[in-house]
């Protein structure tokens, strides 16, 4: 317990982030004693000059190992709540971002005012595949979504699995074009081998799309793009339809 709140309270003075802090953090700790021992040796006995450089290095030397010590369990520390804070934002099954994370993401994206595109990807005919083939076959299938999806995403698009067979990604500064090229990309038939089933499976995903525009928020960019989804769905599936009003929908692919 003490421990614990030992460990939050050097990682909020510290802020370890760099490989290189794990070095000097340690070694700052040290000559802040080393420090604080000098002033008091200083001011308590009058040691100056050689005689308190020689108990500056006498410090630093018997300080080693337990700031070493100190240091050891509090990596350990920090590991093991940075695991449990991944573990808390990671869906199992694909790995990628959960809808807690993915919302909190997309939340601080919006902050930005970055330009992007928000998106609703759904499983098509999901429900087949499990009645047919089996839960567990289902889940591999649900992996292969997912891979589907990374693969035609950039480095800093967001994604996460935020329902069942359904995904949220947010694509940065998208030309209308490369909007195209993307739903090309990701609603190709996806093929899937499934074990006890000779044939690979086909998979197709749907998508909603909507662009984001200034001030607008989670609930109204999901709201539209789950609009979108519908249309698509409406439309035929395998595909990825646009939001652009109320009224009218206009598909991208
Ligand atoms: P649509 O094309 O309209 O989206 O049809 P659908 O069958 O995909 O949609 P529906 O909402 O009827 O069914 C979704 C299915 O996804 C039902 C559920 O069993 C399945 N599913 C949700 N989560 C998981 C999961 O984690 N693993 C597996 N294997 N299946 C899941
Ligand atoms: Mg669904
Ligand atoms: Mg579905």
């Amino acid at each position: 317990m003490v421990l614990r709140y030992a460990t939050k309270i050097c990682m909020y003075f510290f802020g370890i982030r760099r490989g290189i802090d794990y070095v000097l953090r340690p070694l700052m700790l040290l000559v802040l004693m080393a420090a604080l021992n000098a002033g008091l040796k200083n001011s308590i006995v009058g040691t100056t000059g050689a005689a308190l450089l020689l108990d500056i290095g006498i410090t630093m030397l018997v300080c080693v190992p337990f700031v070493f010590l100190v240091y050891v369990i509090m990596m350990h520390q920090i590991k093991e709540q940075r695991g449990l804070i991944s573990d808390a934002q990671t869906d199992d099954l694909t790995g990628l971002p959960n809808r807690r994370a993915f919302s909190r993401r997309t939340e601080r994206a919006l902050r930005t005012g970055r330009h992007g595109y928000f998106l609703i990807i759904d499983a098509d005919h999901f429900k087949r595949v499990n009645d047919t083939l089996g839960h567990p076959s289902g889940d591999l299938c649900l992996q292969a979504i997912a891979d589907r999806i990374k693969s035609v995403l950039r480095k800093d698009d967001l994604i996460g699995r935020i329902g069942g067979e359904e995904f949220g990604v947010l694509l940065f500064d998208r030309t209308m074009e490369e909007i195209q090229r993307f739903s090309g990309r990701l609603c190709f038939p996806i093929k899937v081998s499934v074990p006890g089933h000779n044939d690979l499976l086909r998979l197709t995903v749907s998508a909603g799309a909507t662009e984001i525009n200034p001030n607008d928020t989670l609930s109204n960019l999901t709201a539209r793009a789950d609009e979108a989804l519908i249309a698509a769905k409406k439309n035929g599936r395998e595909r990825m339809v646009l939001w652009r009003n109320r009224l009218t929908q206009s598909e991208v692919a």
